[in-house]
């Protein structure tokens, strides 16, 4: 199973940037050099008038003269610090280096007409949403626990291209583009806020996405999840929530399901998913089986794999110990966790992937007597392909075919008056009722071809999941 909103989300997010990193220090400083020979040029022949964006004559940045030039364009401090290619040795804010910047070249020159009527032809003035972006992402999070986030900006396409070929043209070589310095300057600004957060490119706790056209921001809490095992002691029990058949679990429910919405009041997920959910005050739950068990058969031995998936929790951090007794004293006589771990998308798909080998114990009635060479062929069933045609049962939902599964061993024969159990290990997908019974020849061979009686399933356990 592809995580599919974390794949969208994938395409929005920034690309890797080191904030510690100077993007100039592999360039030679030669700047003193620049800045005599630019003293002999008698340049100023801009001086009266605001230059036109497309004047091809200026130097990209970092001579002084370029400098100079996109000052007069308009550059506001935020873009002047990335594409004046000027080091940052002490680590200064984008905005302060930029300042520090426009400051330097004002000195030398104190003519610039600096032009503030318009916006900055770099960013749209873009920076200046910088702070108020960071309330709103702030406000967005509210009292939610996190300690990782991951960002994601929609800029527009016009905006990015312009400045593309602007840059290019002016800016110094190697300059950051809009997008990655717009990131960079919001998350200097929200790290400011949140201390111990950490920016991450992947798995976060929490999503930001920032439009910065309508600067309208989204956070998406991401889903906690859990891996163990489970033993499922009672039957009538499924494993995940059923609706009621008859108001399909509409909103208050029904007369027939005493306005619970449940068919059955209990499940596998919510006997195990409710205490946590309500330990992380979250909003929901997703139960992830590696496989499941009939509704009347029980799960015994190490119990079954699975992952519950924690939706929108407000908490991230339970003490799983605490949690799993909690799990096992509401849960009594219904269902056992041995214990629970961290786990992840990934892992949902493993489990669901896993075609493992399964062991049951069945209990079946025989019509009339039972045969002395009975348990013999019983045993002689082990190692056998099965032909199974889709059971009866289930044709209703799965289509009509033939399946081969292999019967891996039987053991443990115990024949008393006219009931027999043994133990089954059987490949994944196995139809276990059906190769005793035989489902009107449907499955072959099965107990009661081999027998020569009809045999009436009286329960069954599966005993062990061979993962792991
Ligand atoms: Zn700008
Ligand atoms: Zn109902």
């Amino acid at each position: 199973m592809v995580d599919e909103d974390q794949d969208e989300w994938m395409s929005y997010a920034t690309a890797g940037y080191g904030g510690a990193v100077d993007p100039w220090d592999d360039l030679v400083p030669v700047e003193s050099e620049l800045e005599e020979e630019d003293h002999l040029d008698d340049e100023d022949m801009y001086e009266d008038e605001i230059p036109s964006l497309r004047d091809l004559d200026a130097p990209p940045c970092p001579a002084p003269k370029g400098i100079r030039h996109v000052i007069r364009l308009g550059c506001c401090n935020y873009c002047l610090a990335r594409i004046g290619g000027r080091l940052n040795p002490d680590g200064a804010s984008a905005f302060d280096h930029g300042f520090r910047i426009r400051a330097d070249a004002v000195a030398q020159d104190p003519t610039i007409v600096e032009n503030t009527e318009n916006y900055c032809p770099f960013c749209e003035d873009l920076f200046e949403d910088v702070d108020n972006i960071v309330i709103r992402i702030i406000r967005e999070i509210g009292e939610v626990e996190f300690s990782t986030i991951q960002m994601g900006y929609h800029i527009s396409k016009e905006l990015i291209e312009e400045e593309d070929i602007l840059r290019k043209k002016f800016g110094a070589r190697g300059a950051s583009p809009l997008k990655s310095s717009f990131a960079a300057a919001v998350e200097y600004a929200l790290k400011k806020e949140l201390e111990n957060v950490q920016m991450v490119k992947e798995l976060p706790d929490v999503m930001i996405l920032v439009d910065s056209l309508t600067l309208r921001v989204k956070a998406e809490i991401r889903p906690i999840f859990y891996y163990g095992r489970y033993r499922k002691l009672a039957k009538d029990v499924p494993q995940t929530r059923w609706p009621c058949r008859s108001c399909k679990g509409r909103d208050g429910g029904c007369e027939s399901c005493n306005g619970t919405g449940l068919q059955y009041l209990d499940s596998i997920q919510d006997l195990i998913g409710e205490p946590i959910r309500e330990a992380l005050s979250a909003e929901d739950t997703s139960f992830h089986g590696m496989g499941r068990e009939d509704i009347d058969v029980r799960c015994l031995g190490r119990g079954r794999p699975f992952v519950v998936e924690i939706k929108k929790p407000q908490i991230r951090t339970i003490d799983l110990e605490e949690i799993v007794g909690k799990i096992n004293k509401e849960g009594v006589e219904k269902i056992e966790v041995e214990s629970l771990r961290p786990s992840n998308r990934s892992e949902v798909s493993r489990i669901k992937e896993t075609k493992a080998e399964k062991t049951y114990r069945i209990r079946f009635e025989v019509e009339g007597e039972v045969s002395e060479d009975a348990e013999t062929q019983i045993l002689n069933l082990s190692g056998v392909i099965l032909e199974q045609r889709t059971p009866k049962r289930v044709a209703h939902r799965r289509s009509d075919l033939v399946r081969k599964r292999q019967v891996i061993s039987v053991e443990n024969v115990v024949i008393e008056d006219n009931e027999i159990q043994f133990d089954v290990r059987c490949q994944s997908g196995t139809y276990v009722k059906e190769l005793v019974h035989s489902d009107e020849g449907r499955t072959s061979p099965s107990v009661a071809e081999v027998i020569g009686a009809e045999c009436s399933v009286l329960w069954l356990d599966v005993i062990e999941i061979h993962a792991e």
